[in-house]
């Protein structure tokens, strides 16, 4: 979701506003200023709907922090640190450093970020009956019917929405498996968010443009599922080693041989290996070799050119781990060491983990098994 706009500390949280917020906010007041008051009260001014439209958008925000803040307060009671809150388009998101204890926390922490949406829905219904049906009364009323909808579409099932949470909660309590109903939550999110695309589409072609509004807000539900599928995958492996993952190198390269020393004094079994770790003087790895790297260069120049010089043309390193690392640490990480990770038992070359290793040990994982390496 990004960085946004910062809006301070409250009850010691960080609170900052998407972009996508104000988009809303300025909508909305729009909307209200010349449609919606216009319509529900009529024979006032032009001025005097607008500071209506923009009060109210403002109680709005207001309401959609309160929301969030629930859900910060609920977890600050069941010992959660909570990092931060990012309103977004349509609520916000609370980053929770940690996962919840229980699957009772993780739903009670859910469900008061709703039933706070539907509480002060209700105020604001009741309020907006008792004032009447002057431009306060209405919105009242627009608040309070706006908080209701907001409860309702939070508690759509599918993760990062409050019902994704809430149906992660009860998956949890009846798989007894955390990653797996995670994993459950954030699937049925990603199928949530293109259902409200496809929805939005259709809305948009046939009915009008409010449809794009949907296709944005069904993107969004999307991209925030698959983070969470990424996190929750990766929560499987915790605890396998690296040395339990990786696939074995029986071979490594002094890095100041040539290409061609390499491919005379290289045993045939190497070659089926998916890389050539470069050691240096004292045997340390601190970089490897593809034969697909050994293959631009050209055959005039192979036994000139060094093995480091021809790993020194890939700008990323790979990422260096020690037999011990947890596998759910390095996944995330690989992408930015081009893909691998170099495994070392005291700095010697022992292994490599890509992808494919990744995969192996979630597949595993989820056959309830751990590598054997
Ligand atoms: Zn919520």
């Amino acid at each position: 979701m990004g960085t946004g706009i910062p809006l301070g500390r409250w009850f010691g949280v960080r609170v900052s506003a998407n972009w996508s917020v104000l988009v809303t906010l300025l909508l909305f007041t729009y909307m209200l200023a010349d449609s919606v008051f216009p319509v529900v009260h009529a024979g006032s001014s032009k001025a005097a709907y607008w500071i209506a439209a923009i009060a109210t958008s403002v109680v709005f925000f207001v309401t959609l922090l309160a929301h969030e803040l629930a859900h910060a307060v609920a977890a600050k009671h069941y010992g959660m640190p909570v990092r931060s809150i990012t309103l977004w388009l349509m609520g916000g998101m609370t980053d929770l450093a940690e996962e919840p204890p229980t699957p009772r926390a993780d739903a009670v922490i859910a469900a008061v970020g709703p039933l706070t949406s539907l509480a002060l829905g209700g105020v604001g219904i009741g309020l907006a009956a008792a004032v009447g049906s002057g431009l306060t009364g209405a919105s009242l009323a627009w608040l309070g019917s706006v908080n209701v909808i907001l409860a309702v579409f939070n508690l759509l099932p599918g993760a990062p929405l409050d019902g994704g949470r809430l149906l992660r909660a009860v998956l949890w309590m009846h798989y007894r498996d955390h990653a797996r109903a995670a994993a459950a939550a954030a699937r049925t999110g990603r199928g949530l968010g293109i259902a409200l695309c496809v929805l939005g589409w259709f809305e948009f072609l046939y009915g009008g443009i409010a449809g794009l509004w949907l296709v944005l807000l069904g993107w969004f539900i999307m991209s925030a599922a698959t983070v969470e599928q990424r996190t929750s995958r990766s929560e499987k492996i915790r605890g396998v080693t690296a040395g339990h993952a990786m696939t074995p190198l029986s071979f490594a390269a002094p890095d100041w041989w040539t290409v061609a020393q390499l491919l005379g004094g290289m045993p045939a079994a190497a070659f089926t290996e998916p890389v050539i770790a470069l050691v240096d003087w004292d045997g340390q790895a601190h970089d490897l070799v593809t034969l697909r790297q050994l293959e631009t260069v050209p055959a005039e120049q192979r036994a000139d050119i060094r093995l480091r010089e021809v790993a020194a043309r890939v700008r990323a390193r790979p990422l260096l781990v020690g037999v011990d690392a947890d596998v759910a640490e390095i996944a995330p990480q690989l992408v930015f060491y081009r893909g691998v990770a170099l495994v070392r038992d005291d700095g010697r070359p022992v292994g490599v983990i890509t992808g494919v290793e990744i995969a192996r040990a979630e597949h595993l994982a989820e056959l309830g098994r751990q590598p054997v390496g």
